[in-house]
């Protein structure tokens, strides 16, 4: 083997040395199949640390393109991917593949829905927590609990943060903890509070630490708590959850999955909050979209650029619309659902 080829004996070495782990922890992350869900700043050190570790198979899903903004704390992009405007799912599978090419990256550009849940969390053995919302969180934790897969929730926001590892049958669920999500705007998000980039690596981390521990054999050594952090105040705090399992619990006692069974058909808008952004989910299924044909056709609309996997066009009255291949469009200029919605319309006609 010449040493321009990879070599997996040596990339692994300390690792495998590690004795928790070893060549049989080793071969068991190599035949793990791992979704990540969302690659903002938790997703990019989560993707890292799976990937760089041999886990055989990372799917790695995103709705959003780079901005400016991501850069301080997403440390998987460059200052090129947002001058192009490339979605994150993309951005990262050219990253991660170059990290490690001996396994198998599968990126996937698009908003996980009631709708397309059981198809894009399909066939893996872990589900990674990398979103930025609620409405996902309690969407992973129904499909955890219907198909008995652990997945391991992540969040932070200015210095602080929490995570914690749902084991189906074992733990307390994601439900058991937050009965229903906080109305909109009673939380403090990345866009209205700020964040420090070291909380993500601190919070991801721990997120990535429990992964190697279930999938290479070691579920014993699982922390097994709501585990809390402040990095400003400097307080780290392990809250024992072993009796927070509820018994009246909708999702993990009487089995109804009310997040995954909402599977509504018309288009979803989601304001992006403080961002001046709302998202786009068509209620069909994901089309191919021509994107070529359709920028010939809105050339009266405004000036359009274009890449690979969007089209950009840039409307009067400081709107910006991006069209992505399979009908998803995000409307930079307005907080406004309805507005967003008939913008998209107009445009498209549907
Ligand atoms: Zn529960």
């Amino acid at each position: 083997m010449s040493q321009h080829e990879p070599n997996n004996h040596d990339r692994y070495s300390r690792q495998v040395r590690f004795a928790r782990i070893g060549k049989e922890g080793q071969a068991s992350l190599g035949a793990s199949r791992v979704a990540i869900v969302g690659l903002g700043a938790l997703g990019s050190v989560l993707s890292q640390h799976l990937v760089r570790a041999g886990v055989g198979y990372v799917r790695v899903i995103d709705r959003d393109v780079i901005e400016w903004s991501n850069l301080q704390r997403q440390m998987l992009y460059t200052e090129q991917d947002a001058a192009e405007l490339l979605p994150k799912a993309e951005a990262a599978a050219l990253r991660l593949r170059a990290m490690n090419s001996s396994i198998q990256i599968e990126p996937v550009a698009a908003d996980l829905t009631a709708a397309n849940a059981e198809e894009l969390l399909a066939e893996v053995d872990l589900i990674l927590d990398g979103s930025d919302n609620f409405s996902v969180r309690y969407l992973m934790n129904d499909y955890s609990l219907k198909h008995n897969i652990p997945w391991i929730y992540g969040g932070a926001v200015g210095a602080s943060g929490m995570t914690m590892t749902f084991i189906p049958g074992e733990t307390p669920c994601y439900r058991c903890l937050f009965p229903e999500p906080p109305p909109p705007g009673t939380t403090d998000t990345c866009e209205t509070a700020g964040v420090i980039s070291p909380i993500i690596d601190v919070i991801a981390s721990v997120q990535a630490a429990e992964a190697l521990k279930l999938l290479s054999g070691n579920a014993n050594a699982l922390h097994r708590t709501l585990f809390q952090v402040d990095l400003w105040n400097h307080t780290w705090l392990p809250l024992q959850m072993s009796h927070a399992r509820r018994e009246d619990c909708p999702a993990c006692s009487k089995r109804h999955y009310a997040f995954l069974d909402h599977t509504e058909q018309e288009t979803v808008a989601v304001a992006l909050c403080g961002r001046d952004s709302v998202h786009l989910t068509p209620g069909t299924k994901p089309t191919n979209l021509d994107l070529e044909a359709i920028a010939a056709q809105l050339t009266t609309a405004g000036r359009i650029s274009r890449n690979a996997y969007l089209l950009k066009i840039f409307l009067s009255n400081d709107i910006t619309f991006v069209l992505f291949r399979d009908g998803r469009a995000i409307v930079q200029g307005t907080e406004d659902p309805a507005k967003a919605r008939s913008i998209y319309a107009e445009l498209l006609g549907i």
